[in-house]
């Protein structure tokens, strides 16, 4: 060990002594920046405190810091994806305990109101409720994180499962878990997903949990179609132009039995009505810049059943054991590692969409 490495690591010692750590802040419009911060504290005796072993960047970081959703408060430390292990809990936590490692829910909800109790959990009534991590309070690009409901909050991950499968159980793949759920997919189906991003691939491998006759997807970036034909053979990819007529040839009642929408554009949200066939289910994952026209004139008579999102994060329990059983595997989108300290390149990498990258997995320093 050189002295400029021995002199570092006594210096992180020192700062974590004056209980300092590092995270990325979100300080204005256009602008993130990795600040020292006094590490998180328990508010709550629901709250717990979690160290941050691995974590992820999210389009949606993205979203903040260009300004698209104003409830992000300025200051805070983003990050909505990542798990780590529980260092500390308030007296009303009762599932999880200090040392386990566990994953972090996007959501935080109370257990308790009418949506909690119903599963609609994305709409729970509590003022805390709703995606709050990383937006509203405190996030995971950090050292550590106060996590509010750590009862619903947190979820244990199985021993023989490790922190890069279980990176993306809170977020994109329960996204990804709950649009399939809802999609009401049976196995003569022809389901069309539109678009191959993240939060699209990851609907993708859920999509296949529930074995439809075939699946088809729409993506127009030629990397990310690699990505598909390397990793899911069996799935036919299209490009956005002639994606109705692929989907007539290979569906067996004039188009989609179920479309997914997870791209949010114009475009693509006027395909996925296009491409259903009559009585179909299009369920739009997607998050849109601007409002979406439904011309309802154009598809009359196709009697379309169209479901909404934001995700319910509540089946993180099941896909963690999707994935200790080998049936859900999400190491593949993580295409890049990087340490908390460079969190800087990470973004870089992600925000401009260089050297192929998927998602990005940002361990602790
Ligand atoms: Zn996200
Ligand atoms: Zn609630």
């Amino acid at each position: 060990m050189d002295f400029a490495v021995e002199v570092t690591i006594f210096a992180n010692k020192q700062i974590n002594k004056l209980n300092i750590m590092l995270a990325y802040t979100y300080v204005e419009h256009g602008k993130f920046e990795l600040q020292e911060k006094p590490m998180p504290e328990l508010a709550d005796s629901q709250d717990a405190i979690v160290r941050v072993t691995l974590g992820s960047i999210c389009t949606s970081d993205l979203h903040i810091k260009h300004g698209s959703v104003p409830r992000a408060v300025p200051g805070i430390t983003v990050g909505h994806e990542m798990v780590g292990i529980v260092e500390q809990v308030g007296a009303g936590v009762t599932t999880v305990k200090p040392g386990d490692r566990v994953t972090v829910n996007v959501e935080t909800f109370c257990g308790e109101c009418f949506f909690c109790r119903h599963g609609y959990v994305n709409n729970c009534t509590d003022p805390n409720g709703g995606w709050a991590l990383g937006c509203r309070i405190d996030g995971g690009q950090a050292e550590y994180v106060r996590v509010p409901y750590a009862n619903q909050g947190l979820n244990r991950i199985p021993d023989t499962v490790s922190d890069e499968q279980a990176l993306f159980v809170g977020d994109v793949l329960a996204t990804g878990f709950w649009a399939a759920r809802i999609s009401e997919i049976s196995e003569d189906d022809t389901v069309l997903i539109i678009g191959a991003g993240p939060t699209g691939i990851c609907t993708l491998l859920c999509a296949m949990l529930k074995k439809p006759q075939r699946i088809i997807v729409c993506e127009k970036s030629p990397e990310r179609i690699r990505f598909i034909h390397e990793h899911y053979p069996d799935v036919l990819v299209t490009g956005p132009e002639r994606c109705k007529e692929f989907v007539l040839e290979h569906s067996n009642n004039g188009g989609a039995d179920v479309v997914l929408e997870v791209a949010g554009t114009e475009a693509t949200f006027h395909l996925a009505w296009d491409c259903a066939r009559p009585n179909a289910v299009v369920t739009v994952v997607a998050l849109y810049d601007q409002p979406q026209v439904l011309p309802l004139p154009d598809m009359y008579g196709k009697n379309l059943i169209f479901k909404t999102g934001g995700v319910d994060g509540c089946d993180c329990a099941e896909i963690l054991r999707l994935i200790e059983e080998g049936r859900l595997n999400t190491v593949p989108l993580i295409t890049h590692r990087f340490p908390l300290d460079k969190i800087e390149e990470a973004y870089r990498i992600f925000e401009n969409k260089l050297d192929g990258v998927v998602k990005i997995a940002i361990s602790g320093v």
